[in-house]
């Protein structure tokens, strides 16, 4: 179970990565799709991922999953709190940088640009860093099994997955461009010689 504090912490920064992302998919999810590379294992993975979004809350609101805690030490916390911190500002940069270029699931928007700028001049895909850095910061933060666990154990084979289906749709409609891109980007975490030599 956690204490007070600890909880208040969480729910503060959850809400804030709910904050951002609400406001980045609601001003453009209108922007229409021009193609759809929809496939139902995406689909079923994307809702699973919601679901242990969700249990963290469940922790928080309820006792029903303190059967799985566990105890750790309490620095442990800080780490996670910058952590999920920094997922929070990667989300935010994505987003902004991505702009009307985002899409839910995999596809193409009207009038799609290739983004090479920003965040994504050093990385090909910040947001899922951003989600794999949740995923990790709430292990450190949440001392229970299910609770701490449930996203990464869904998230990371789910952003594996679609980040091969993203960059095989990529090159289809981007062609060299995106194939020279990814020269210069890493795929999670930027190249440690390309950013240097810049
Ligand atoms: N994988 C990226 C984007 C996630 S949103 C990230 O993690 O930041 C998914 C959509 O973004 C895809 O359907 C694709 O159309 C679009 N996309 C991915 N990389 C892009 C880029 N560099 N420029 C423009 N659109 C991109």
């Amino acid at each position: 179970m956690l204490n007070s504090t600890d909880k208040i912490i969480y729910l503060a920064l959850f809400f804030l990565f709910f904050v951002v992302r609400k406001y980045y998919t609601g001003k453009y999810r209108t922007k229409k799709l021009h193609k759809s590379k929809v496939n139902i294992l995406d689909i079923v993975l994307l809702t699973l991922d919601g679901i242990a979004m969700v249990l963290p809350l469940v922790y928080v609101f309820s006792d029903i999953l303190d059967f799985a805690d566990y105890n750790r030490p309490f620095l442990v916390n800080f780490p996670g709190i910058i952590i999920l911190t920094t997922a929070i500002v990667t989300l935010w940069f994505s987003h902004h940088d991505l702009s009307s270029n985002w899409t839910p699931t995999l596809g193409i928007k009207e009038d799609h640009k290739l983004i090479k700028t920003g965040v994504y001049k050093y990385i090909r895909h910040p947001m899922y860093t951003a989600h794999i850095l949740w995923s990790i910061g709430q292990i450190a933060v949440l001392p229970n099994w299910i609770a701490g666990f449930s996203f990464i154990i869904i998230t990371v084979p789910h952003l594996l997955s679609r980040i091969k289906d993203e960059e095989e749709m990529m090159i289809e409609q981007f062609g060299e461009e995106y194939k020279n891109y990814k020269k210069t980007t890493g795929i999670i975490f930027p190249k440690i010689k390309s950013t240097l030599n810049r």
